[in-house]
């Protein structure tokens, strides 16, 4: 932890009822935490299959594993994380989903074979010289990812903001502390336990919607990044990385308190932290979006 807070993270913190250092005891310090004692990620090996969440995730899993090796060296250590709290309602929130599936036509079937066989060095250097989509001639940098690339976590936003497009980088800026302030509640952090990627790698004018032909031109990479990462779970942070992960219409406020499944990945969804910072009363609700997470992530050690 940090020996100083931003106002923002103090708040977060507070928000979670976590302690912040040099404050007075939260009012519910003395009530039973929102986390329990903490255990030890596992230092999942890169190479070897992840232990899957059904036969689904086995199969999966079986038909990326070779790719694994294409992924850069990183230092990785244990890391700890704290037990979710107990299950959510189960039988609320696992409520069917009602699935509209979007049309994704394929465009460009040899560009898309070719990123499919890239190792993480191509695909990087593919992603930073891409002109596939009228983004590539407005952004400044275009921003592949961030955080551990070994990690056992995925988060996928929607597209580079203003600083993102500046310094190239995930998540920077307020939504990027806010992001960290999150994982930090998790027990997780960037640099050990998560990697960060968008469903667009360069950023929209004015920070618009992302429109679904560059969608659909960009969604190749994050393919291609997730069969090379394997993580355990996947949380997709607000509406467009939700259903464009899952190519379905359905919105965010049906996804949500849902185990959704990306080619056999655990799949959750919640706000983006750009949403969050416009309407800081739901932080609760993603709270409850990352318990669910979390425990989702439990059931699979
Ligand atoms: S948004 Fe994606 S497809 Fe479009 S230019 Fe950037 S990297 Fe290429």
């Amino acid at each position: 932890m940090p020996d100083t807070f931003t106002d923002e993270q103090r708040q977060f913190l507070q928000l979670l009822r976590l302690p912040v250092p040099g404050d007075p005891p939260p009012e519910m310090a003395q009530a039973k935490p929102l986390v329990d004692a903490p255990t030890a990620l596992p230092n999942r090996p890169i190479s070897a299959p992840a232990q899957p969440a059904s036969a689904a995730m086995s199969s999966a899993r079986r038909e990326v594993g070779s790719a694994t090796a294409a992924l850069p060296p990183a230092e990785v250590a244990p890391t700890p994380v704290r037990s979710p709290a107990p299950p959510l309602k189960t039988e609320a929130r696992q409520a069917p989903v009602l699935a509209t599936q979007i049309s994704t036509p394929v465009a460009d079937p040899q560009r898309i074979t070719r990123i499919a066989t890239l190792d993480w060095r191509a695909l990087n250097n593919m992603v930073n010289t891409c002109q596939a989509c009228p983004l590539g001639e407005t952004r400044k940098h275009a921003v592949f990812g961030a955080g551990n690339p070994r990690g056992s976590w995925l988060f996928v936003g929607e597209a580079p903001g203003a600083e993102e497009d500046r310094r190239g980088e995930a998540f920077v800026g307020r939504g990027g502390q806010l992001l960290d302030n999150m994982l930090r509640a998790m027990g997780l952090s960037r640099e050990k336990d998560v990697y960060i990627a968008n469903i667009l790698k360069c950023r929209p004018p004015n920070n618009r919607d992302p429109l679904g032909p560059e969608v659909q031109a960009c969604m190749p990479y994050l393919q291609r990044q997730i069969a090379l990462l394997q993580p355990r779970v996947i949380v997709a942070l607000g509406r467009f990385a939700a259903q464009g992960l899952l190519q379905m219409g359905t919105p965010l406020s049906q996804l949500r308190g849902t185990t959704q499944q990306y080619q056999g990945i655990p799949l959750i969804v919640t706000y983006h932290p750009a949403y969050l910072l416009r309407n800081p009363i739901d932080k609760r609700k993603v709270w409850e979006d990352l318990k669910w997470a979390l425990g989702v992530f439990a059931e699979l050690q």
